[in-house]
């Protein structure tokens, strides 16, 4: 059987591909169907066909599965926000746990004895929507040549317009439209992609869930301000925002590049605070999750690297704090400390914490939130978490260490710090460096604990750090991102005590 461009086709959907796409096969052939949930029989047109398989568009659902339910958002299917919206969401959460235990598998080589003993059940939200604190949103011009707000289809840079999305705030569609009316009302134009002219390009939107206090950042295309401000008529988008309540910071970033980056890197405050705090609780993730009291405030500004789902980051946070198993006696290093949030957790409750993290705002951001929260047990270091930490192993404090913002850091100290108790990691997407996992090991800590947002290079990690001595004791999944197919992971590894 072969398959052309646009044949028809009915699918029964029996899997969840990484994508979250529904896959099923006709004959020998195997279809990937987005959209289409595990359990449906779909009718879909043929968008590419393969030798052996073929990615179709769902054009009808023939039979629903159990598992579907009616999305929020009428733009769930356009949008590239969301890739799961019609699966209930006691099913995504079993897709993710599968979806780690699987990697575990195939990529990291352990049993299914191993994982079945290790793996707890995920993490998930009491409430999967409106669980974000931070909202983007393009601003373009529609065909009758109005301004509108959206989001961009999935990836393309063709804008859809909508100011409501379902993960964000109820808030922001007033903020959005409060902006698209001052831009008609004053003939702003939009910033245009093809020929760098107009002035808004994008919106940001920033709330801080337990403070209540709102951030918005218009970027914009303009290099010098007028007598009268950034914003032609910016009085009036001042008054109108301001008026909003919760409203603590306005300003925009300038951005003339023609470039995807959407944040320029030059911030002015146009009306209230350069910042906004939120607060993170712990939890203990043993009991209930009920709150421990020991809050962490941190500060926030447009360009801060802030976890987008707070309430769930309480959790995630807390986990690891309960697997890094600190008495107040412990000397800790965690790797790809970001503006410090989990050193911040561990500080409380160990003697001494390390922070590395490569970008130095961040490090400068630690800094801060550490003097805020009133810590003084943890230090932060800037570079590479695959330089620094052998770098300080080797004694090699020439290197990294004498960089401007690491000189005015105590250095870690000697014998406390070469042999940790606890090292945490919190990678980006690739996962740690060899050089990174080679010098955790010659450390030697009692414990590691690995925070990760990609279940794939995590099980790569793991066995090469159980290859090297260490034993995957635990192994949690926590949702952050609702109706997308992304999931985090807490693990805890101990050190096999020599025979
Ligand atoms: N733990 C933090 C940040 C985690 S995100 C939090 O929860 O908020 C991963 C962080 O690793 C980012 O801040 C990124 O800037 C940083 N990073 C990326 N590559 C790195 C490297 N090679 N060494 C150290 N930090 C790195």
């Amino acid at each position: 059987m072969e398959y052309r461009k646009n044949d028809m086709v009915t699918v029964d959907i029996e899997d969840i591909g990484m994508d979250g796409e529904g896959i099923g096969k006709a004959e020998g052939f195997t279809f990937f169907i987005k959209d289409a949930v595990i359990g449906d029989r779909v009718e879909a047109k043929v968008i590419k066909s393969k030798k052996n398989y073929a990615y179709a568009r769902l054009e009808k659902v023939v039979t629903p599965s159990p598992f579907r339910t009616t999305p929020k958002c009428p733009l769930h299917r356009a949008c590239g926000g969301c890739q799961i919206q019609a699966m209930d969401y006691e099913r995504q959460l079993k897709f993710k746990q599968d979806k780690v235990k699987n990697n575990l598998l195939r990529i990291g080589g352990f049993s299914t004895e191993e994982l079945d003993r290790v793996m707890e059940p995920i993490v998930g939200m009491e409430e999967p929507f409106r669980y974000r604190n931070k909202a983007q949103y393009p601003i373009g011009t529609d065909k009758e040549g109005n301004p509108v707000a959206g989001f961009y289809a999935g990836r393309t840079h063709s804008i859809i317009a909508g100011t409501q999305c379902y993960l964000g705030r109820e808030e922001n569609q007033e903020i959005l439209e409060t902006i698209l009316t001052y831009m008609k009302e004053n003939h702003v134009p939009a910033y245009e992609e093809e020929n760098g002219k107009g002035l808004i390009r994008h919106v940001l939107i920033r709330n801080g869930f337990l403070s209540g206090e709102i951030m918005v950042c218009l970027v914009i295309n303009c290099k010098k301000p007028s007598a009268f401000g950034y914003l032609p008529a910016q009085e009036k988008l001042v008054a109108a925002l301001s008026s909003i309540p919760g409203m603590t910071s306005v300003s925009v970033s300038i951005n003339t590049e023609k470039t995807n980056v959407i944040m320029g890197r030059d911030i002015h405050t146009i009306w209230g605070k350069d910042t906004i705090t939120d607060t993170i609780r712990v939890r203990d993730m043993e009991h209930d999750m009920v709150f421990t009291g020991k809050d962490l405030t941190f500060s926030i500004s447009p360009l801060s690297f802030y976890q987008v789902n707070p309430l769930q980051t309480e959790k995630l946070y807390s986990l690891a704090l309960q697997y890094a198993g600190l008495t107040g006696k412990e000397t800790v290093w965690d790797l790809y400390c970001g503006i410090g949030t989990i050193s911040l957790f561990m500080a409380q409750a160990a003697r001494q914490v390390y922070g590395v993290e490569i970008v130095p705002q961040a490090i400068l951001d630690a800094r801060d939130n550490a003097r805020l929260n009133g810590i003084s047990n943890a230090a932060f270091y800037v570079g590479k978490a695959e330089e620094v930490l052998p770098a300080f192993y080797n004694g090699d404090t020439a290197g990294v260490f004498s960089d401007v913002l690491n000189r005015i850091e105590q250095t870690p100290d000697k014998n406390t710090a070469l042999h940790p108790d606890v090292i945490v990691v919190d990678p980006p997407r690739k996962g740690c460096d060899e050089a990174c996992l080679n010098t955790m090991l010659m450390m030697q800590p009692e414990r590691i604990v690995y925070v990760s947002c990609d279940s794939a290079t995590l099980a790569r990690d793991l066995r090469i750090l159980c290859d090297g001595g260490y034993e995957l004791k635990k192994v949690r999944p926590v949702d952050q991102f609702a109706h997308t197919v992304h999931v985090e992971t807490v693990c805890l590894l101990s050190r096999k005590s020599p025979v």
